[in-house]
Formats: structure tokens, C-alpha cells, sequence
């Protein structure tokens, strides 16, 4: 069964003159003095579906949150979102004062072609994040029909997510979440095999049920970046200064263990790029028996992005999540940039998740990102599905 079965897109509904609220994922970065938006990804991934509902004559009412604001702070308003919207698209965006009440009511019922309304931050209201049924009745009030194209927060039970879904008629997923339930769907229950799952990042304990998960259904698992450390560390190794979690070393045994039950081909790094600390201007590779004892490892080494790329060779299917070293810094950068090009080399069915993971894929540059099958916009979500959970945004949208 296809991950999008009972769920209607957006080319299901019918639009013309309907009153579509489209739940969009704008919380995008900003410079903290300035309140620049320092990448716009989130709002370019949403245009596809907001120009198709214009196009269809519909008057679309956009929504999403920002930040984290503070209970009765009104600091991250989205007007610098909607002027982004603007230069992207063309339209006028109009940004009401608040996200429920006359004043949206107003401007939704004077729109005219080529303007769009974008709602002020929901998360003004607390009522957003528990869920509320009765202010998701009162976002109700502003539309006809409903989309969420808002898979980076479809695995929180928010209520522009979940309440106002679950009482609104006509619901459907927009065309960004369409693909993202399509391409993890595919990869989380039916994986052309060999399946490989690379794992890197900061923290075992973060992704330690994605772990455990992905054993379940691959044929090969690859762990680099600090997460692999603790993997060393509890295979006996000395690890010098690295990050380890020392209470995982226990769980990393274990995981050992059942990668050799299920026969799954387990790949831990065989060398490392060792520095001082981890503002040091350059690496030296050892070999994993011989990390000295005054550094830490922040990078895999050749030998090992070898191996992994070898795997990644015999693949037909890809998932990665976490940065094999701490690549925003140039000496630590390798692994995980020739990872990200192994995995574009070996012209298989390739997903990325994770908001670290993604940005590598992309600083990688323009012909490796375009040989990735998906490269997921939903760090927190695209794990939740991979670890074979449900997500209340995505399982709302779906009919009995
Ligand atoms: P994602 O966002 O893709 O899920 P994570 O947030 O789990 O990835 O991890 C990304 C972070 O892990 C990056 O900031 C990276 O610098 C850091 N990291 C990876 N390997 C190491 C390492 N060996 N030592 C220190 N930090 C590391
Ligand atoms: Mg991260």
C-alpha cells in the first residue's frame, strides 16, 4: 500500500474562488540582530503548491510559526517572511496583525488576483501548540478547505496541524508534502535492497530509535561522525579528548551484537581526522587503534569514506542522516562531502534527512544535489517516519 493511500492532494480538491488555508512550514533561519532571512529554502519549497492554488483562482490564506516566541511577545513576526514570499513570487502579501479574528477575516474577504494573505505567527497564541480545539475553530472560520504543505511540523499534534484538519471537510496535502510521504514512505516500507543507512551527527542518544528501527530493515548500516566515537569507544578503543557518551557505551555493544544476528553489514570507521580542539585549523588522519590522547576525532578518514562508498556502490537504495565529521569547519569537511558524493555517484534511490545533513548535501553543490532522489525538508519528522511512527499531520489528512 502506497504511504498515500486515503490522502488527497491538492489537485483533488476544487479550488476557484474557495477560501484555501495552506499550512506552510516558514519558520526559516534568521540573523539574530538583524532578523535577515539567512536561508529561504523553506519558503522557496512551498511556492510549487501556493502558485498552483493561485492559479486555480483560489484565495489562499498561508500559515505557519516562527521561532519560539515568548508567552504575550510578539517578537518573531513573519513580515520578513512575507516580503521574501513577495520578491519569490510576484504577489502581494498581506500580513494581518494576528492569525484569527476580523482583521485576517477582513483582508481574506478583499483579496484580489495576484495577492495572498500570510497570517501572523501562530505560535502568538499557546493555544497552537496544545492543540486547542477552539482555536483551531477559529482559524476554521477564515477558509473552505484546508492543505498542509507543512512536513517539517506534521509530527507535532499542533492545531493548525491537527485540530483544525480534523474538523475541516476538505483537507488535503500540498505538493512538497506529497513527495516527502512518497519518498520516505518508500523508504521506510518498501526499500529496493541492498538498503543502506548511513548515520553520523552529534549524538547517539538523538537517533539511537532510528538505529534500531533501520536494523530492522537494512542490509547495511555505515556510522561516522561523533556518534561513531562511542561505537569505538565501546569496542575497547582509546578515543583521546572525542565526544563519547559514556552511558551508551552498553547500547552501542548492543547494537553491535543484533547488526551481526541480522547479518547486516555494520562499517565503523577503520581511520579518523584528529585535532586538538575543535577550532584547530588542520587535521592529521590516524588509524582508529592509534588516536592520541590529547585529541579528538571530528572527521571519518580516507580509508574509511572508501568503505563507505564501496557500500554505497553496491546499493540500490540510500538513507543518511548525520554529518560523518564536524564539517562546517574546512578540515573536518572531507568525509562528509565525499559521502554526499558517493551516494550521488551510485545513481540509486537516495533520501537525506536532518537540518545538518540536508545543508551538507547542498554545500556540496548544484550536481550533487540534483543527482539525490529526496532530499527531506523535515529533520525531526523525516526520523519519526524512518523510525516507523506515525505522524498525527500527515495521519489527520487521511479518509477512512
Ligand atoms: P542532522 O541535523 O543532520 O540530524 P545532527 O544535528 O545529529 O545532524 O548532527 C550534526 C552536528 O554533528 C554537526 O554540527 C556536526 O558538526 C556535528 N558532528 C559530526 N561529527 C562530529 C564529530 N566527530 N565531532 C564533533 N561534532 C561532530
Ligand atoms: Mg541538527
Amino acid at each position: 500500500m502506497s504511504a498515500l493511500a486515503g490522502i488527497k492532494t491538492i489537485k483533488d480538491l476544487e479550488l476557484a474562488n474557495q477560501r484555501v488555508f495552506i499550512r506552510v512550514d516558514f519558520n526559516v533561519p534568521q540573523d539574530k540582530a538583524t532578523k535577515a532571512i539567512t536561508d529561504d529554502a523553506r519558503v522557496r519549497a512551498a511556492v510549487p503548491t501556493i502558485q498552483y492554488a493561485m492559479e486555480q483562482g483560489a484565495k489562499v490564506i498561508l500559515a505557519s510559526h516562527l521561532g519560539r516566541p515568548k508567552p504575550g511577545k510578539r517578537d518573531a513576526t513573519l513580515v520578513p517572511v512575507g516580503e521574501c514570499l513577495r520578491d519569490l513570487t510576484g504577489y502581494d502579501v498581506f500580513v494581518p496583525d494576528d492569525c484569527v479574528g476580523d482583521g485576517p477575516k477582513k483582508l481574506i474577504s478583499e483579496l484580489r488576483a495576484k495577492q495572498v494573505v500570510l497570517l501572523e505567527n501562530l505560535r502568538f497564541h499557546e493555544e497552537e501548540e496544545k492543540n486547542d480545539e477552539a482555536f483551531a475553530r477559529q482559524l476554521a472560520e477564515l477558509c473552505d478547505c484546508y492543505v498542509n504543505d507543512a512536513f517539517g511540523s506534521s509530527h507535532r499534534a499542533h492545531a493548525s496541524v491537527h485540530a483544525l484538519p480534523r474538523i475541516m471537510r476538505e483537507k488535503a496535502c500540498g505538493f512538497l508534502m506529497e513527495k516527502e510521504i512518497d519518498k520516505l514512505g518508500k523508504i521506510v516500507t518498501d526499500p529496493d535492497k541492498p538498503y543502506v543507512a548511513i548515520l553520523g551527527g552529534a549524538k547517539v542518544s538523538d537517533k539511537i530509535a532510528v538505529v534500531e528501527a533501520l536494523l530492522n530493515n537494512v542490509t547495511g548500516l555505515c556510522i561516522g561522525g561523533a556518534m561513531a566515537n562511542t561505537f569505538l569507544r565501546a569496542m575497547g578503543k582509546n578515543t583521546g579528548k572525542s565526544l563519547v557518551e559514556e552511558d551508551k557505551l552498553a547500547l552501542a555493544r548492543t547494537i553491535i551484537e543484533k547488526a551481526r544476528d541480522k547479518k547486516v553489514e555494520l562499517v565503523l570507521p577503520v581511520d579518523v581526522v584528529v585535532a586538538s580542539d575543535t577550532n584547530a585549523t588542520e587535521g592529521r588522519v590516524v588509524s582508529v587503534d592509534e588516536i592520541p590522547a590529547d585529541t579528538m576525532a571530528l572527521d571519518i578518514g580516507p580509508k574509511t569514506l572508501e568503505l563507505v562508498a564501496a557500500v554505497c556502490k553496491r546499493a540500490r537504495s540510500v538513507f543518511w542522516n548525520g554529518p560523518m565529521g564536524l564539517f562546517e569547519n574546512a578540515p573536518f569537511a572531507s568525509g562528509t562531502f565525499g559521502v554526499a558524493r558517493a551516494i550521488a555517484a551510485a545513481q540509486c534511490f537516495s533520501v537525506v534527512g536532518g537540518g545538518d545533513s540536508a545543508s551538507a548535501v547542498k554545500k556540496a553543490g548544484p550536481e550533487v544535489e540534483l543527482a539525490f532522489t529526496h532530499i527531506s525538508t523535515g529533520g525531526g519528522a523525516s526520523l519519526e517516519l524512518v523510525e516507523g511512527r506515525k505522524l498525527p499531520g500527515i495521519e489527520i489528512l487521511r479518509s477512512a
